[in-house]
């Protein structure tokens, strides 16, 4: 039987998971998207050229076969988009989506923009690509599937019935002005329907079918700490991601699988929400800008601060990490004394994990063991010996508290800056 394989990140995304994806692609048959939408996005270098991907799986520039599951949301603009960038620059795309991807619609971008606006300073930070409103949809029983864009008068017939309700909240409930109707949403989506129709497929079959003979990579979006329930809830995404919601976001059986768990070698977040261990001081904006620290897809800032054991130790647990890949280690270099959180101080209690409740967590405070920093360029390490002791010492440090074997370390974010 072929070892397949979930890739998840451990904290709130931008981990680097496109980067090891693409650098362990070469060993599998499939890549399989399986949760999000285009507000997630991966980048991967290849030869000093930056590949921005938000919806095309990140095997593709290992050329390898890909599947979009039905959990991801599709803006069919942006996967053409995206297509189109790819197949220009020389890759062929043997890719299969989903008949039931939820497709984007315009009235869920502005539904999301005009929700935000409502919310004020409460606002989630969402960057108004209207994912969690076509999630909603889903739910509600209002989405319109991939497989009605190539079956217009059923699409009709579905928007007469969608479209006045959208327009009515919008403009009636938010104040807003709204500038579509149903025929100018359906002459556009019909488009990108016949632009599609070659890509649409049964991924639920196709993986069910080949488990056991071919080798599936399941790529996660976002990460383990914006999961809507496990997550630093309400700030936190839509769909399902933690590891275990690779089976029905696929539409396989559940069997036991590894789990390779990426971890930055610090901690970042986008938008708002509890950050235990965020920096504000100037080392925060050192990592900031070696790390480049800036959305893929909305270019903010993201929020920089120290390891955080109490995340990683509970996204362990919840995700049944096998083994890790740590990222952006070189981020590091320079820094003259790192602190990694070992645990929380609440009350006169000692947490050692993540605690379930959100009202704790606001009352806790990091706990840090301080570690000496290195001072080398370690971006051309190849074995683990290659780096300085004090680096070495880092990783042991995780290594120790999570109780898991460290088995990729990134080092660069070219495709060989890889410690394997
Ligand atoms: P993802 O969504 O988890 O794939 O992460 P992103 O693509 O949003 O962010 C990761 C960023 O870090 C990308 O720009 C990568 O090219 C870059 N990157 C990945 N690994 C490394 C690394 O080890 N070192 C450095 N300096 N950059 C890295």
């Amino acid at each position: 039987m072929k070892q397949s394989l979930i890739v998840v990140g451990l904290q709130w995304g931008d981990e680097g998971k496109g980067k090891i994806i693409d650098a362990i692609a070469p060993s599998f048959d499939y890549v399989v998207r399986w949760n999000g939408g285009n507000n997630a996005g991966h980048t991967v270098v290849v030869d000093g050229k930056r590949f921005a991907l938000s919806l095309v799986p990140s095997g593709v520039l290992q050329k390898k076969k890909l599947l979009i599951a039905q959990g991801v949301v599709i803006n069919p603009t942006i996967l053409l988009g995206e297509i189109q960038m790819l197949e220009e620059a020389g890759y062929r795309l043997d890719l299969t989506i989903d008949s039931r991807c939820h497709i984007v619609m315009p009235y869920h971008s502005a539904m999301d923009a005009a929700n935000e606006a409502w919310k004020g300073k409460n606002a989630t930070g969402s960057l108004h690509l209207g994912i969690g409103y076509c999630y909603e949809d889903r739910n509600n029983r209002a989405g319109i599937r991939l497989e009605f864009l190539v079956r217009p008068d059923e699409l009709k017939e579905k928007l007469e019935h969608i479209v006045p309700l959208k327009k009515a909240i919008i403009e009636k409930v938010y104040g807003v002005k709204t500038d579509f109707t149903v025929q100018s949403i359906l002459d556009e989506y019909i488009l990108y329907g016949k632009k599609l129709h070659k890509y649409i497929g049964d991924v639920s079959s196709l993986v069910s079918k080949q488990m056991d003979t071919h080798a599936f990579l399941f790529e996660q979006a976002h990460g383990t700490m914006l999961d809507p329930v496990f997550g630093t809830y309400p700030f936190t995404v839509a769909p399902p991601t933690i590891a275990s919601a690779v089976f029905p976001s696929v539409g396989i059986a559940a069997r036991p699988l590894d789990v390779i768990g990426v971890v930055k070698a610090y901690t970042t977040r986008v938008g708002n929400g509890p950050f235990p261990t965020e920096l504000f001081d100037k080392t925060g904006e050192t990592i900031r800008k070696a790390g480049r620290e800036f959305g893929t897809v909305s270019k903010r800032p993201r929020r920089c601060g120290w390891l955080d054991l109490p995340v990683l130790r509970y996204a362990v647990r919840i995700n049944g990490v096998t083994r890790l890949a740590i990222t952006k280690l070189d981020v590091l270099s320079g820094i003259k004394k790192l602190k990694v959180c070992i645990g929380y101080r609440y009350g006169s209690k000692m947490l050692r994990e993540f605690p379930s409740e959100i009202s704790i967590l606001a009352n806790t405070t990091p706990i840090y063991e301080i570690l000496e920093g290195w001072n080398e360029d370690i971006t051309q390490a190849s074995t683990r010996s290659d780096l300085p002791k004090k680096t070495q010492r880092y990783l042991a440090c995780i290594e120790k508290n999570l109780h898991i074997p460290i088995r990729l370390v990134s080092v660069g974010a070219e495709r060989n800056a890889l410690i394997r």
